[in-house]
This record gives structure tokens, C-alpha cells and sequence, in this order.
């Protein structure tokens, strides 16, 4: 999951999808097969080429949770056949390309990290908070210690960017991370407006 205030505060630019800007709410970057060594595939079927008609359903609650921020804008279609032709094509044997997006989508809803976090008054109000706090406040809610990435502002400040949870082959429930991405965090880090 990723927070877009950050994506938006880093040097590369970012645009807002065509429907508008996204709600401020942690927005979805993608469902990755791992292995437990912390290594992962990609890219595992070239035959399985991204197929918006399968996602037809999905398309109110991708653009709400799951929308493009790189530019130029975009309607989201490009960045979710990434996702999927990248990493969603490596668990198809667990998730077809509905159930793929469909899994995240219910992941999401499941976590709601940022009310998770505003129960523990941790707002995104350009403040300040301790890197501790956050996983706590995650692992409180979830059961589960989250890694958390941050990115570099503009000013050298270091963001909430994202939070990486992890789950079963099934896509469904969350399981404890066997390895935890290394996150590039200060041990204070600012959660920005968006
Ligand atoms: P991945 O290839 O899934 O590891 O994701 C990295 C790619 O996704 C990079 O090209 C990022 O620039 C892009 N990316 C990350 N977040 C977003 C976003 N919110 N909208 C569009 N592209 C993104």
C-alpha cells in the first residue's frame, strides 16, 4: 500500500488519474508473489497478456483504491496491466487476473490502514511521527509487524511511502512477513498532506 502524498512529494512528478484526484486514503501498488527468501519472480506469462473486459466489475473500486499517479495522467489501465503482467501473472495458478485484483481490493478494505492509524493519532497533517509508533500502531490492528518504506522529500525529509503487509498463496489472509523489505527510514518520519 502506498500513501500518495508521499508519491507526490518525491523529485519524480506525479499526475492525478483523469476521474480527478484520488481520495486521501492509502491507495493500492500492487499484489507481489514473494518467495520466502525474500526473492521474487516476474513477468511469468507472456501469454497472459493484461484483459481489461475481466476486470469489468472492479473498474468504480480500482480507480477509487488502486489509481495511477505517474504521468502523463492516466485512466489507470496502463499501471494495473503492469501489475498484473509483472507480478499477477507469477500466482495465476492461485489468482486468475480477476481474482487478482479482486484479492487486493479485499486486502485493502480488510487492513484500512489509514483509520488504523488516526485511532492512534497518527494523521497525515505534514507532521512528524516516530517510525515505531507506526509499526506498532500496524501491528496492533493487523496482528502482523509491517515493513514500512519511506521516500525522501524535496527538503531531505523522510516520508511515510509505503507499507508492505504479507499473505498466504491464497491471496487472503495476512501472515507474518518471512523477510521485511529494508525501508530507507529515519527513525522519525513525516507523514505528509495529500
Ligand atoms: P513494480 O514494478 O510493481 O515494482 O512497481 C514499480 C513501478 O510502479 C515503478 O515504475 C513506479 O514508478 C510505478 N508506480 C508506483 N506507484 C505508482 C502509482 N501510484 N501510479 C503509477 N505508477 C506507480
Amino acid at each position: 500500500m502506498q500513501w500518495p502524498g508521499a508519491y507526490c512529494d518525491t523529485k519524480h512528478s506525479c499526475c492525478y488519474p483523469k476521474t480527478g484526484k484520488p481520495t486521501a486514503d492509502f491507495s493500492i501498488h500492487g499484489l507481489w508473489p514473494n518467495h520466502k527468501d525474500g526473492s521474487w519472480p516476474s513477468n511469468c506469462d507472456p501469454d497472459s497478456v493484461f484483459d481489461r473486459s475481466e476486470i469489468s466489475n472492479l473498474m468504480g473500486s480500482l480507480q477509487k483504491n488502486w489509481p495511477s499517479l505517474s504521468c502523463p495522467s492516466s485512466n489507470g489501465f496502463r499501471f494495473w496491466s503492469h501489475e498484473w503482467e509483472k507480478h499477477g501473472t507469477c500466482s495465476e495458478s492461485e489468482l486468475d487476473q480477476h481474482d487478482y485484483f479482486a484479492s487486493a481490493l479485499k486486502l485493502k478494505e480488510k487492513v484500512n490502514l489509514l483509520s488504523t492509524l488516526k485511532k492512534a493519532e497518527i494523521e497525515p497533517d505534514d507532521g512528524f511521527y516516530s517510525l515505531d509508533s507506526i509499526v506498532k500502531a500496524i501491528e496492533a490492528a493487523t496482528g502482523y509487524v509491517p515493513g514500512i518504506e519511506c521516500n525522501k522529500d524535496s527538503a531531505g525529509n523522510s516520508q511515510l511511502y509505503q507499507v508492505y503487509l504479507c499473505v498466504d498463496t491464497s491471496g487472503s489472509d495476512i501472515i507474518e512477513c518471512p523477510i521485511l523489505p529494508r525501508g530507507r527510514c529515519a527513525s522519525t518520519v513525516q507523514f505528509p498532506k495529500f
